[in-house]
């Protein structure tokens, strides 16, 4: 890995961004990855559309704990609909399948050298599975009749 994303990850790592939990989110969920031990609830508030908050809380490797740091970072502020755009771009980049544009990822380029550990690629998808499954949770439940 490149020693500059090696430094972007272990900051994260370090001194992850929105690691608390919410107390009365939109949306939440727990997601494990078993092979390694990571473990990360998200938290998610959605006003209007848009993710106007996003935490998380766990334990584990440094790539699944600085992934989780970066991807708060990143979907705060955007649209449910963005978000959902962006990990389809992260995953696909974790897949090897795409060159990651570091204008839309951000930070989370630096997670691209994972590619070269498989075994690892679940360690830096998990946050973003999290997420997702929360998203789904609130649509479901924002759709249902009160
Ligand atoms: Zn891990």
């Amino acid at each position: 890995m490149e020693d500059l994303y090696k430094e972007v990850i272990l900051d994260h790592y370090k001194a992850p961004r929105n690691k608390r939990a919410i107390a009365a989110p939109t949306c939440s969920s727990h997601g494990n990855n078993p092979l390694c031990g990571d473990e990360i609830t998200v938290y998610v508030n959605v006003e209007g559309g848009t993710v106007a908050e996003a935490a998380f809380d766990g334990q584990g490797c440094s790539i699944s704990q600085a992934s989780a740091s970066m991807m708060t970072e990143a979907a705060v502020g955007r649209s449910v609909d963005e978000v959902h755009g962006l990990a389809k771009e992260f995953r696909s980049m974790m897949a090897g399948e795409s060159d990651p544009s570091e204008e839309a990822l951000g930070d989370l380029i630096a997670l691209q050298g994972v590619v070269r550990y498989p075994v690892r690629i679940k360690c830096a998808v998990l946050a973003w599975d999290t997420l997702e499954q929360a998203l789904q949770q609130g649509e479901a439940s924002s759709a249902a009749p009160h």
